[in-house]
């Protein structure tokens, strides 16, 4: 696949350690939240790739992606230290752990893992679905969002780092037909979260899952 070139449109705190960067939408591009690009980055005459996840709730005019900035990391001090009317390349969008227009959506989301929950949870609102989003995270990230999704109906919970998730998991189910899981963060989160739906009688097999490494 072509890597495409775009520039940043912006690049904003949204939480301790973790930014929020908008690329201008390059023509023909089209993704929904939950698919992931691989963003590619040159490091002292490198290319370095890491993956995204779009917390935008469309791709219309940008694509917002939700980074959780690692200080030893490799790439993520470099994005950083990027602005707006920078260039960057990427190629996507992948995955199928994404929104299709399910009339409920249930996200279960740690640490950078927020940034699909977001963008989920708008475009369910948008479209007249329902959203809940469970979030678990030593350090919460995108407040104001996940205060106006509440404001607009949705079921938010914001957990500690240590917290249990599956009393809250278990509020989350309605059971309905309807309803779609969705299951974003790293390899740890991943495996709470599937001990939390079990637990909570709903499947984890059927759940929309991606795995941040
Ligand atoms: C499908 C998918 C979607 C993703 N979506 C997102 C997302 O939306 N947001 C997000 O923030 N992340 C996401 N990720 C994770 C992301 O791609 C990067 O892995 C992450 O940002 C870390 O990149 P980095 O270069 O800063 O860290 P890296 O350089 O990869 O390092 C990560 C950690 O490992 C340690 N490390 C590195 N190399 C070694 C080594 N050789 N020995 C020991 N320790 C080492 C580093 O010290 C650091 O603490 C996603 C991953 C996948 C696979």
């Amino acid at each position: 696949m072509d890597a495409t070139e775009t520039t940043i449109a912006g690049l904003a705190d949204v939480g301790p350690d973790t930014i929020a960067l908008t690329l201008d939408t390059p023509a023909g591009f089209e993704a929904r939240p939950g698919q992931f690009i691989k963003l590619l980055l040159e490091v002292n005459g490198e290319t370095h790739s890491r993956f995204y996840t779009i917390s935008s709730p469309n791709t219309q005019a940008t694509v917002e992606i939700t980074v959780g900035i690692d200080p030893d990391g490799e790439v993520t001090p470099r994005l950083d230290a990027l602005a707006a009317g920078d260039v960057v390349r990427f190629e996507g969008p992948f995955g199928r752990a994404a929104y299709e227009g399910e009339p409920r959506c249930v996200v279960l989301a740690g640490g950078p893992g927020i940034g699909p929950a977001v963008g989920i949870g708008e475009r369910a609102l948008a479209e007249g679905g329902e959203a809940a989003i469970v979030y678990r995270d030593d350090a919460p990230a995108h407040t104001e969002r996940l205060d106006a999704l509440a404001a607009d109906g949705a079921f938010v919970r914001v957990l500690e780092a240590d917290e249990g998730l599956a009393g809250t998991v278990e509020a989350a189910l309605t059971g309905d037909p309807g309803e779609q899981v969705f299951v974003y963060g790293f390899g740890d989160f991943l495996d709470s979260a599937t001990e939390a739906l079990t637990a909570a009688g709903g499947a984890p097999e059927a759940a929309k899952t991606e795995n941040f490494g």
